[in-house]
């Protein structure tokens, strides 16, 4: 079993060895790296075996064990060479993603309103297992809705084009092929879209505790005490069914390739090949998906405040996607390249001075938007001047699970967790539970611990840390 070099405070090496062709790396502190799981481990030298693929592959400090490719993890591949695109390399959940929106409120006008603020919120908003979502699609809007994302969303009245521009890729994944997503795909979501889903994904209010970083935190419109909102869900049954489909035709295809797959979970195909190029266009209709989905429910959330808080404005601050894709320019060698960037459970964190940033941005790197647990903090960090350089532009995704559900249900009667998150001023509305043991805050491992290891490394920079008031749950 191949083992971590330790580098420096932070990084950590997985040397080549065996089938790898590049080494990996693991950034984080050292309680981090010692309690990284084997199957990390695993799974790293696995991916950093795979066709084409540019080193190093890079864990971050939230990484976890996965399917096939860890959660928490990066990994480029060269079409020039050979690379592959893989769906188990993004995930089940294609651009499952959290967005922030800001208010003008403060957490003394709202703190003594977060029961009635949670009510209200957990009745708006569809959550739960196989819960239908705010709208129904007919086939032509479905189509529509997978080419346009966000902007298809903004155009049916859900928000404002204003949101748009801040969304990573504008609210449109460009290059999305509803053709290459399966009946049963689109069936899976035909009234789920605007829906919150279950486990880990929530609607969570907040309160700014402390502003880390002034120049961002002015740049992003963040102030201590401030009320903000964030919506962490994805492409729902429609994601989970699109990397279903292409995962068994990627399998199926794999020997024609001459593609010898270290684990079945590593399902991959040529970026140029006919499989790999319809998994990109699901894929970014499943991207699309996700971006119109949290657009529906942002739009929900602004009415409930607004009859709440007459005249509230809530502004999106950012909108980030941590499971995808994407074909990026990066120095391999001091030479730019344009390589196929995987993220599963890793945040993009381009840094200051990002050509295709937003205006508002740009001079400060990208909002990453990170979330801890429903009764820890949760931050708000900027694109850091070495991502580019060390991890193709990446930053963790939250804090990362330290067990499994099953485990951490034993581990936390959901009983207690009520009483625990009552204690530190939480109010959970939940559908399942059951889930709340699952979800509980110490199932995950530490999100302060995660933000100073990116923030050490220069993957990102600390803008601001929030504090839970009310979380809202599946
Ligand atoms: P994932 O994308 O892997 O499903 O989850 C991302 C991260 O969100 C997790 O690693 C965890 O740190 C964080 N998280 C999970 N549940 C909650 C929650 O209820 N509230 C907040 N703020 N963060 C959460
Ligand atoms: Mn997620
Ligand atoms: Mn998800």
């Amino acid at each position: 079993m191949a083992r971590l070099i330790p580098i420096n405070t932070f990084t950590w090496e997985l040397p080549q060895t065996g089938t790898m062709r590049v080494p990996a790396v693991f950034y984080g502190d050292k309680a981090a790296a010692k309690a990284l799981e084997a199957d990390v481990i695993r799974q790293l030298a696995n991916v950093a075996s795979l066709p084409g693929v540019v080193g190093p592959v890079v864990a971050l400090p939230d990484a976890h064990p996965g399917f096939g490719f860890p959660i928490g993890c990066v990994a480029a591949f060269d079409p020039e060479a050979g690379g592959v695109v893989s769906a188990g390399g993004v995930g089940f959940d294609i651009a499952c993603g959290v967005r922030t929106l800001l208010t003008d409120l403060s957490v003394e006008d709202v703190a003594p309103a977060r029961d009635r603020i949670a009510d209200a919120l957990f009745a708006r908003v569809p959550c739960g297992v196989g819960q239908g979502g705010a709208l129904r699609l007919s086939d032509k809007d479905m189509d529509r809705m997978l080419r346009g994302g966000g902007a298809w969303a903004v155009g049916q009245g859900y928000g404002e084009a204003a949101d748009l521009t801040r969304c990573e890729e504008g609210g449109t994944m460009a290059g999305a092929d509803p053709g290459q997503v399966s009946a049963m795909a689109k069936d899976r979501q035909r009234d789920e879209l605007g829906s919150l889903g279950s486990g880990n994904h929530y609607l969570e209010v907040q309160w700014v505790e402390d502003i880390l970083d002034r120049a961002s935190a002015d740049a992003y419109g963040l102030r201590p005490g401030q009320v903000v909102v964030s919506i962490h869900c994805g492409s729902r049954g429609l994601g989970h069914q699109v990397a279903t489909d292409h995962m068994a035709a990627m399998r199926r295809a794999a020997p024609g390739h001459g593609i010898a797959l270290p684990d079945p979970d590593l399902a991959c195909a040529p970026i140029a090949s006919a499989e790999g190029q319809a998994y990109l266009g699901a894929m970014r209709a499943a991207v699309n998906c996700a971006l119109a989905g949290r657009q529906v429910i942002t739009h929900l959330v602004r009415e409930v405040f607004g009859e709440l808080f007459p005249g509230c404005r809530l502004p999106l601050l950012f909108d980030v996607s941590h499971n995808t894709c994407k074909a990026e320019r990066h120095a391999v060698s001091g030479r730019p390249r344009t390589l196929y960037v995987h993220r599963k459970g890793a945040t993009r964190a381009y840094g200051p001075g990002q050509a295709d940033l937003p205006d508002f941005c740009r001079n400060v790197g990208q909002p990453v938007i990170i979330g801890g647990s429903m009764g820890t903090a949760s931050y708000v960090l900027a694109g850091g001047a070495r991502a580019g350089e060390l991890s193709f532009a990446s930053a963790c995704h939250g804090a990362g699970r330290a067990m499994g559900r099953k485990q951490a249900a034993k581990s936390f009667p959901s009983r207690k967790v009520l009483a625990e998150l009552e204690r530190v001023g939480v109010v959970l509305r939940a559908k399942s539970f059951k889930g709340i043991g699952e979800e509980a805050p110490g199932a995950y491992k530490d999100i302060d611990a995660a933000a100073a290891a990116a923030q050490a490394l220069g993957l990102a920079v600390k803008t601001a840390r929030l504090r839970p008031l009310a979380c809202i749950k599946g």
